[in-house]
């Protein structure tokens, strides 16, 4: 029997974050993490898979991304799942930024990882922690096939209408600023479970993928390709986030450096880790805004609304992009969890065909789900996203395909 399982490793600047799943029975086998790797309180925590499988878990420090995917191994080693096992296939590996040149999942070789290395400038934070995680997994299994899935991939399919800024092009250029995109391997993997719960091909359907967790970002989807997405050079553009303000005039920038006498530093923070719900109200769980909305409180409330409106242009420039929407589909934390969310992002777009049953979108947990009325127009659904499938499936593929 050939190989089949797949280790999926999402490595970010300070945690890792894993799954191995057995491609031809199509379930997982366990899933952990590591996170505040270099602190005195690291924590592994390990999930077998299996019936009656217990998590364990344990704090101390991990030093680095070493001992980090060390103490992994070493998890699912004690589990009859070693990393030595001849049933490994490949590591597939979640990468935040592919640039234009990376448009498929791509077994890693020097080439692959300078390339990702010359995208730094653009993804500063990420594509180190990425990079980093793929160098030690190689030290782990040099040979096993390493496969790097990105999250911009989805997205090269865009038109340079809705990919370049309208700046002057040669600076652009020097700098590759455009519009990137990202959670690419969630709106693909999702746009096309969409199209499976209407019954029909990918190809067939036009799709605006509502992806709102605590970063956010909407994509519409002509025929299973992305034309158009919400987040831009960096996750920063787009919908409301829980700390990203997304969206705004630019010159706000220039302001807060020239008036307010802030660094480019300090703005990034602000931006980033500063704004969005929690600038707004001080939270950003949405299931703490909602509870603050239910007491009265007026800061959540308002907090909320500028959240919806938001997402409702999107729904609205998508939909006008698109021409013709066979469905809207909410996932990820809120989008799967929130149905007040749902709600009111789409209530008054009736006159788009647009409409959410009360009973059905209250409905929770469960799997793909349509929460439109019987005979919409446009389909309204809930669909779980599930990146480490997707990267898992896309790393199985590619490995099936070299062998
Ligand atoms: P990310 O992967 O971007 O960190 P997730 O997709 O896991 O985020 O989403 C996390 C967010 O989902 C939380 O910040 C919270 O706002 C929201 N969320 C999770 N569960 C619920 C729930 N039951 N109701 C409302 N919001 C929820």
């Amino acid at each position: 029997m050939s190989p089949s399982r797949v280790l999926v490793l999402n490595s970010g600047s300070s945690s890792v974050k894993y799954q191995l799943l057995d491609m031809d029975a199509g379930r997982r086998l366990a899933a952990g993490l590591v996170e505040r790797i270099g602190e005195r309180t690291s924590l592994v925590r390990h999930t077998p898979l299996a019936p009656g499988g217990r998590t364990r878990e344990r704090t101390g420090q991990v030093a680095d991304h070493d001992a980090a995917l060390k103490a992994m191994a070493g998890e699912l080693a004690a589990d009859g799942l070693g990393l030595d096992s001849p049933e490994l296939a490949a590591i597939g590996h979640r990468v935040v930024h592919g640039g234009m040149h990376f448009t498929e999942p791509t077994v890693i070789d020097d080439r692959v990882l300078a390339e990702i290395e010359r995208l730094i400038p653009v993804a500063p934070l990420h594509n180190p922690a990425n990079l980093t995680g793929i160098r030690t997994a190689m030290t782990l299994r040099p040979d096993l096939p390493q496969v790097a899935v990105f999250d911009t991939s989805f997205h090269t399919t865009m038109p340079e209408s809705a990919a370049r800024y309208a700046i002057d092009v040669r600076t652009a250029d020097e700098h590759r600023i455009r519009r990137y995109g990202f959670h690419g391997t969630s709106h693909a993997y999702v746009s096309r479970e969409t199209a499976t719960l209407l019954g029909r091909a990918p190809e067939e359907v036009n799709v605006i993928v509502l992806h709102l967790g605590n970063g956010a970002s909407a994509s519409a989807v002509r025929g299973g390709r992305c034309v158009d997405t919400s987040m831009g050079l960096t996750p920063l553009e787009g919908l409301v986030m829980g700390t990203r303000s997304g969206d705004m005039d630019p010159a706000v920038i220039f302001h807060l450096m020239r008036v307010g006498g802030m660094s480019a530093d300090e703005i990034d923070t602000l931006l980033n880790k500063k704004s969005g719900l929690v600038g707004l109200c001080g939270d950003n769980d949405m299931r703490e805004i909602r509870r603050r909305i239910d007491e009265g409180d007026e800061q959540a409330k308002l907090a909320f609304d500028i959240y919806i409106h938001r997402l409702k242009k999107y729904i609205g420039a998508y939909y006008a992009v698109l021409g013709r929407v066979d469905a809207v589909a909410f996932t990820a934390g809120v989008g799967e969890n929130a149905a007040p969310v749902r709600e009111a992002a789409v209530a008054g777009l009736e006159g788009l065909g647009l409409a959410v049953d009360g009973e059905r979108n209250a409905v929770r947990g469960g799997g793909p789900r349509l929460i439109s009325p019987d005979g919409a127009r446009v389909a309204v659904a809930v669909v779980p996203t599930d990146e480490e499938m997707e990267i898992a499936q896309q790393t199985y593929a590619l490995v099936g395909k070299n062998n």
